[in-house]
């Protein structure tokens, strides 16, 4: 009799139910696949949800960064500054409109940017003659970035605050009173994704929040080719009116050159009805991260959890623990494949983005101790709301036999 196969845990995946089905299908069935309804009705949930003004929804996570990077009229000869421990798209929004990256370190214990780390980053570069514009904090894992000190720190030098929430959706930030991450309090712009394995899917889908109208107006128009049909923004008044001042039916204006980032209806629908499980979803996983960190308290200081920064209610994106692999007599190649022999997925975030071969060459080898000895160390663990309590122990149980052996 061979035994049961056990089932593979990916380190994250998305949850969909009947609902979310009968929604797409609704849309489906609708008379707009796309630039219907459905987009005005995420858009205006998600900005109740995370209490900020207005909320603008695009393609991609990546390309809201675009938008916000646009948004902010980054040109060539001016830079942003990035945490090194981030995904590729956060610095790549910055090449996207001929700006140039300023790669920060981080704490070697969260991966998250503190203003020390931009100030000396901006130290580092300042020879290099760009204008800095912005600093891009990543609440990565779904930990919230000090972005209180960070806005006050940045707005003491001029420069905007693009807050990349990718990983922190369902998260609060703060002292009591908590509030939402994405309310921008403390930045001009926030940015979501719903990739499948971020905390709500829409398969491909981005969000970006803010409170500024005229952000919002921007941020709409180029999402939408720069095209605006708004006739008190008309400049060509002699083609838009007709004789008795009334604007042209037909008629709409390219002020600038922009983008096709329009979410479809199809994928808003799904959004709108992830939306309403979110609570749910941050429940879940904050309760399989407690479990996690019961579970593997005993394997300290061989494997730890990276700690929790004191103003953060996660949205818990990631369950990352921080492995010593030269004590455990393991590579990190050798833990991941034993794992995956015993049906457990993890991956690592991130290898830092200045060392890909893009920017290497761009700007050199960087020296960011952080952010290589939070690299180094870091393995993500299955973690997404339909994870059984089960598996959690399942996968505690594997961590513990690898210490073991060594002892
Ligand atoms: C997922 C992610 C992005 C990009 O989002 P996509 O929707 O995949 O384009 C950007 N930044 C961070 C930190 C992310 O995790």
């Amino acid at each position: 009799m061979s035994a049961p196969a056990i089932p593979f845990l990916p380190y994250g995946k998305q949850w969909i139910d009947e609902a979310d089905e009968a929604a797409v299908l609704a849309a489906l069935r609708s008379d707009y696949l796309t630039t219907g309804p459905a987009a005005a009705a995420f858009e205006e949930a998600f900005a109740a949800r995370v209490e900020a003004k207005y909320a603008v929804c695009c393609s991609s996570g990546t390309a809201a960064l675009h938008l916000a990077a646009l948004a902010l009229d980054l040109s060539p000869g001016e830079a942003i500054v990035v945490p090194a421990l981030t995904f590729l798209a956060t610095a790549n929004c910055a090449r996207f409109v001929g700006a140039e990256v300023i790669f920060a370190d981080v704490d070697p214990r969260t991966g998250l940017m503190e203003p020390h780390h931009v100030e000396a980053a901006l130290a580092r570069e300042a020879h290099r003659g760009w204008k800095p514009r912005a600093i891009f904090p990543v609440h990565l894992n779904g930990h919230c970035a000090e972005v209180e000190a960070l806005s006050a720190w940045a707005r003491a030098r001029d420069l905007a605050v693009v807050e990349d929430a990718c990983h922190a959706l369902g998260g609060r930030y703060g002292t009591e009173p908590m509030t939402p991450v994405g309310d921008c309090r403390h930045s001009a712009m926030t940015v979501f994704s719903f990739h499948p394995v971020k905390a709500i899917a829409t398969g491909e889908g981005g969000m970006v929040t803010t409170n500024d109208p005229a952000l919002r107006h921007r941020l709409a128009r180029l999402r939408n080719h720069g095209m605006t049909r708004d006739a008190e923004s008309f400049q060509h008044r002699e083609s838009a009116f007709d004789d008795d001042g009334s604007a042209n039916p037909w008629y709409y204006e390219m002020p600038e050159a922009g983008f096709n980032y329009r979410l479809s209806d199809i994928h808003c629908a799904l959004g709108l009805s992830q939306l309403g499980k979110l609570d749910r979803f941050a429940d879940r996983r904050r309760a399989l991260a407690s479990r996690y960190d019961r579970l593997l308290a005993p394997l300290a200081p061989m494997i730890r959890p990276v700690p929790r920064p004191p103003k953060s209610d996660g949205g818990w994106h990631l369950y990352v623990v921080q492995v010593d692999f030269p004590a455990l007599g393991l590579t990190r190649a050798q833990v991941m494949h034993r794992l995956k022999q015993k049906g457990i997925g993890t991956q690592v975030h991130y290898l830092p983005v200045n060392r890909q071969p893009y920017y290497r060459q761009r700007y050199g080898a960087l020296s960011l101790p952080g952010a290589d000895a939070y690299y180094a160390q870091a393995l993500s663990l299955p973690l997404y709301p339909s994870l059984s309590d089960d598996d959690v122990e399942r996968v505690a149980a594997a961590l513990v036999q690898l210490v073991e052996r060594t002892s």
